[in-house]
């Protein structure tokens, strides 16, 4: 089955109770059991079934495992927001004393997330770039999973899966990869070694800007060394779906950061043009940075460019693609905001993976809390725009984009 086919089709006819074409809302708390027997049953996961929304709904469980098919993995938990999603990923398998390996720029509110894991006695230990070489510098006996955006957000870094895997590997360590900016369109990362890869599915798996949620897949091909991940000893029965299972009965459940089930259901509903909408959203990002690197003052940053140091590997990791996300900088605060504000078609707005073509300004924005030097390693500067490009029709971004630069005039 191809992409969009798959999209359609994988682990979903329809409705198994109604035949409805599409997996309705189940907008309820609770479902009954016909006897004590069998709720006893489905809470010790010894029937299928359902018993409480915060612990699992048809609605939710039918886009979960669209997801867990379309990448590939063994299984998928949904969360209410993609924070959580990386959140919980990572307390799954992390005690007190711990160490992640990171990339340095990464999304803030990861990073700042890595700053409150501290408080538990979790240590992060920054690389510049998540690399084979950076990774084994600093992977010691502590270290319990190297961590990376697979596209940095607003970076646009491109991490080379394959390599960072082994060395990882190499060191009884899960390599942990949040994939929100390459989406399964451009990359399934298990192909490429990757053993839990998290999304955003607030940005291009909705794709609409409607609601947000997160998601967790697993693999279920990373050998886990129960003497070093003692939590998920008690899980070594569910064999390559012990990491979901834990997550499933423990903090996940626990925690509450269950989805809404209105949410997996426009999930669901957006998941379906995923393919659709990331051709047109690829070939719009790719003729807009061409197109903006003609003009004087204006540097483009993307990584499918022919001089972008990312190129090769965009070539053989994503075949080609680069994604929606551009950067360019006007080279100063100033021109940055007239340039956004010259523009008629572009939101000012902080979100990615929505239809419209969205821009912001992130060093005065989200960055606006972080240091000089984290600054520079997301790739954020003065001038810095982040443009995430819409499905509008190109000619009109083009002459919108062209009409905007040429009226910074200062
Ligand atoms: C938006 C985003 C997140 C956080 O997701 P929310 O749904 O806003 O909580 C995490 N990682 C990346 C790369 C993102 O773009």
């Amino acid at each position: 089955m191809n992409f969009n086919t798959t999209l359609l089709h994988k682990d979903f006819g329809s409705d198994r109770s109604t035949g409805s074409t599409l997996t309705p809302i189940y907008q309820v708390s609770a479902f009954s059991q016909e006897s004590a027997e069998k709720l006893e049953a489905v809470f010790n996961n010894r029937a299928p079934g359902f018993a409480y929304t915060r612990i699992g709904n048809p609605t939710t469980d039918s886009f979960e495992r669209r997801i867990a098919s379309l990448e590939k993995g063994v299984g998928a938990v949904a969360c209410s927001s993609g924070m959580a999603a990386v959140t919980i990923s990572l307390l799954n398998i992390l005690q007190a004393g711990d160490e992640v390996i990171a990339s340095a720029g990464l999304f803030g509110g990861t990073i700042d997330l890595f700053r409150d894991l501290e408080a538990f006695g979790i240590k992060t230990r920054f690389v510049t770039e998540v690399t084979a070489e950076t990774v084994r510098s600093q992977l010691n006996e502590k270290t319990k999973a190297v961590f990376t955006e697979l596209i940095g957000n607003p970076k646009l870094n491109v991490v080379d899966l394959k390599s960072v895997a082994d060395v990882a590997h190499q060191g009884g360590v899960p390599f942990i990869v949040d994939s929100t900016t390459a989406t399964p369109y451009l990359v399934r990362p298990f192909d490429f070694g990757a053993d839990i890869v998290v999304h955003s599915s607030s940005k291009y798996i909705n794709g609409n800007g409607s609601a947000i949620s997160g998601i967790i897949v697993d693999s279920g091909k990373f050998k886990w060394d129960f003497a070093r991940y003692k939590g998920l000893e008690e899980y070594k029965r569910f064999g390559k779906f012990a990491y979901i299972a834990k997550l499933r009965n423990g903090i996940w459940r626990n925690v509450g950061c269950c989805v809404a089930p209105a949410t997996s259901f426009l999930n669901s509903l957006g998941l379906e043009t995923l393919g659709l909408r990331m051709d047109r959203l690829c070939s719009n990002a790719l003729q807009l940075a061409e197109f903006l690197q003609g003009f004087e003052g204006i540097t483009v940053n993307y990584p499918a460019l022919k001089q972008s140091p990312y190129y090769d590997l965009v070539q053989s990791q994503f075949g080609g693609k680069g994604g929606a996300i551009l950067t360019i900088d006007a080279g100063s605060k100033e021109k940055a905001f007239k340039l956004i504000n010259n523009l008629k078609y572009a939101t000012i707005a902080t979100n990615i993976g929505d239809l419209r073509t969205l821009v912001i300004h992130p060093d005065s924005t989200i960055f606006a809390h972080g240091t000089k030097e984290q600054k520079e390693n997301a790739g954020v500067f003065e001038g810095t725009i982040r443009v995430c490009v819409g499905i509008e029709d190109i000619e009109d971004l083009k002459e919108d984009f062209e009409q905007a630069i040429k009226n910074i005039d200062l």
